[in-house]
């Protein structure tokens, strides 16, 4: 079953990668495993998955004990509260959601010092004035300045999260916004190189307009449960 859907969805990121013109290696598959056990987790890294992508802290902490015998790579993906960054510090290889400086201090603050720097995707607020996540396109550019700076962080570039919209095109002119952003942000630190964009209603759009990351759930897992931890 899950190793159908693997199959399935990564021959999606290969068509769409075509249609892009792009080389199929050019898009990484993030597995957004919230509200998925162990197990699952564990079934689909055996079907070749590496990259796991979790919002629920507790929820998170708990798989990657489980889960430490295997070579996994695990990204926060969900909001990050000020008092909670030591244990993402500690845990994860990537954070997509910082938008702010104070998040991002303090997880360099908080980066064990034998661990590889935490990379980290500025997440930025496109489309969805409803939501609180992510900064604004006009915060962006002194974020990423002073995200640069800290010590022990590699910026690697921007997440966004546009709201659900069905019309194709109308999905690739909000990726394309945040193509551009990240373009700007690249005349003076050209060494960013991520755009994590994408879901499973959205992912051959955000592939067409660049997207270097999708962060696939539902096309992978099936329609979620309620969270049952946080
Ligand atoms: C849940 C979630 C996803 C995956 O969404 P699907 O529609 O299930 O593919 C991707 N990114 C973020 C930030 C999420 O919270």
């Amino acid at each position: 079953m899950l190793a159908d859907k693997y199959s399935a969805v990564r021959q999606q990121i290969r068509l769409a990668c075509e249609n892009a013109a792009r080389s199929p290696d050019s898009v990484a598959l993030l597995a957004v495993s919230k509200t998925r056990s162990a197990d699952e987790v564990r079934e689909l890294s055996h079907c070749g998955q590496r990259a796991f992508g979790e919002n629920y802290l507790q929820e998170a902490l708990d798989k990657i004990d489980a889960l430490s015998g295997l070579d996994l790579e695990w990204h926060f993906i969900g909001p990050i509260q000020s008092n909670k960054t030591r244990p993402i510090a500690e845990h994860f290889d990537w954070v997509h959601s910082v938008d702010r400086l104070k998040i991002a201090s303090r997880l360099s603050e908080q980066r064990p010092v034998q661990l590889p720097p935490l990379n980290i995707c500025l997440q930025v607020n496109i489309s969805d004035e409803a939501s609180k996540s992510g900064c604004t396109p006009d915060e962006l550019p002194a974020l990423a300045d002073a995200v640069a700076r800290l010590p022990n962080l590699r910026l690697r570039g921007l997440m966004a999260i546009p709201k659900p919209e069905d019309n194709p095109q109308r999905q690739r002119a909000v990726f394309a916004q945040v193509r551009q952003l990240l373009e700007q942000l690249q005349h003076t630190q050209p060494a960013l190189d991520t755009l994590s964009m994408g879901m499973s209603a959205d992912t051959e759009a955000a592939i067409l307009e660049g997207s270097t990351m999708v962060r696939v759930g539902t096309a992978l897992f099936g329609p979620r449960n309620p969270p049952s931890t946080r």
